[in-house]
């Protein structure tokens, strides 16, 4: 019998890959970016679950997104529980947070994940159905340089990376009073076009019209184009809130632009959101966003606490650094690759091997080949540094041929000078 990968979903290799992003050392290479930038902007991490309660994304997520209510991976669990694989990152870093008591210890806690996320989408280009994001949460502090240092480390992340052509768009889609206000005028305008609008948006219309502005229907939006701007309706303080998040990103020199157009896809934002782009070759690609969600933690039972993050996906970094051709790490390679000729070479060119590793220097065997060609074949393959040749001449005179693969350059040294030598060539 033949298994095939599940739809929508793909390996991570350490070669051989159809595409270069899928290589487990561009993985390895930003995540190790990611975290460090994160940890150095005052980020601590936090690993939740795959899966929890389905009850909890829908009070999270909001039962009116489109996560919610046609991507999740829901299954019962043997007791007749109803689960969900994580469509996103918050409301499970909330539940961890409220249900550990972590509030008690700050009044501020700033927390990241890098973490698979499960989405049940039609299978498309660019849209998986496990796909990975790094996300920050950022809990306690109300006033927008919060708003502010999230975005930048949104910014600084990607900056690290690499990318380039980046546009930050930033919107504010109010507190609760800006919010009742605009939903009556996004409604009162849409009405005379109730009838042209998509199924999705009609039945968004009364549960949530915000999200309307989401559609990405083409009739939908031109309808859209003459809508009223969110930004006519909010109240003085998300008003204040919105200009001062605007002072400090120029103050910082952090680029935006303003588009009253993003709302987000889930439910639970308040005041800022933002989304952030890149240009590819002939193609935008959005590479994360989030906002903010004062309110959320208290909805869910805990301390009435403000916040706000984001989520990139990491799929979508990747494959843009390889299309803006970033220049990619190399992968690790050995320094000296060991080419035991004849049986009675294997055991000491093994203990040699070991030693070198013991002594962390990158050393492989051949455990394999008969014929020194192949041999050096498989250290050039490897891109090792030096062949260290041992046959039964070698072991009589107690020395190792060591052959430069790059000069070609041929050395005798001595067995019991071999670590040091290539503690030398590190
Ligand atoms: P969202 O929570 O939908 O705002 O997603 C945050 C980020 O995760 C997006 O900007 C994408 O970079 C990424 N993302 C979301 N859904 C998918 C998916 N199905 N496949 C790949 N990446 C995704």
């Amino acid at each position: 019998m033949k298994f095939q990968i599940p739809k929508g979903t793909f390996d991570i290799l350490p070669y051989g890959a159809d595409e270069p992003w899928k290589l487990s050392s561009l993985w390895r290479y930003a995540e190790e970016i990611i975290r460090q930038t994160a940890l150095e902007y005052g980020y601590r991490e936090i690993r939740t679950p795959i899966y929890e309660q389905t009850e909890l994304f829908n009070r999270g997520a909001g039962e009116s997104s489109d996560i919610v209510m046609k991507e999740m991976f829901t299954f019962e669990d043997k007791g007749g529980r109803s689960m969900s694989l994580r469509p996103e990152g918050t409301s499970s870093v909330m539940r961890a947070f409220i249900e550990n008591n972590l509030a008690q210890s700050g009044s501020i806690h700033k927390l990241f994940y890098i973490a698979p996320m499960f989405r049940y989408d039609r299978p498309q280009a660019g849209r998986y159905r496990q796909h990975h994001q790094f996300g920050v949460e950022a809990l306690g502090v109300a006033g927008p340089a919060q708003d502010a240092e999230v975005i930048d480390l949104l910014c600084e992340t990607y900056r690290r990376l690499g990318l380039k052509d980046l546009t930050v768009d930033l919107n504010s889609v109010g507190d609760a009073p800006s919010r009742i206000a605009y939903r009556e005028a996004l409604q009162n305008f849409l009405r005379p076009h109730f009838q042209e609008l998509s199924e999705d948006s009609r039945t968004r219309f009364e549960k949530n019209p915000l999200r309307i502005l989401d559609s990405k229907d083409p009739k939908d939006r031109e309808i859209l184009q003459n809508a009223p701007s969110i930004l006519e309706s909010l109240s003085e303080p998300a008003k204040e809130h919105f200009n001062e998040l605007r002072h400090l990103l120029d103050k910082c020199r952090i680029h935006y632009r303003i588009n009253d157009r993003i709302v987000r896809g889930l439910d639970y934002y308040k005041k800022t959101v933002f989304e952030v782009t890149a240009k590819i070759v002939g193609a935008q690609n959005a590479l994360g966003g989030g906002g903010r969600y004062d309110g959320l933690i208290a909805s869910f039972g805990g301390p009435d606490l403000p916040g706000v993050g984001f989520g990139t996906g990491i799929e979508r970094i990747l494959q843009t650094m390889v299309s803006q051709n970033v220049a990619m790490p190399e992968e690790m390679h050995p320094l000296v690759y060991f080419l035991p000729l004849g049986d009675e070479a294997k055991e000491p060119c093994f203990t040699l091997v070991t030693e070198c590793r013991h002594q962390k220097i990158p050393a492989e065997i051949d455990l394999q080949s008969k014929k020194i060609q192949n041999g050096l074949q498989n250290a050039l393959r490897l891109s090792a540094k030096v062949c260290a040749i041992i046959g039964s001449e070698e072991l009589k005179k107690g020395v190792a041929q060591i052959k430069h693969l790059e000069s070609r350059r041929q050395e005798e040294v001595p067995l019991d000078r071999l670590v040091d030598y290539f503690k030398e060539l590190l």
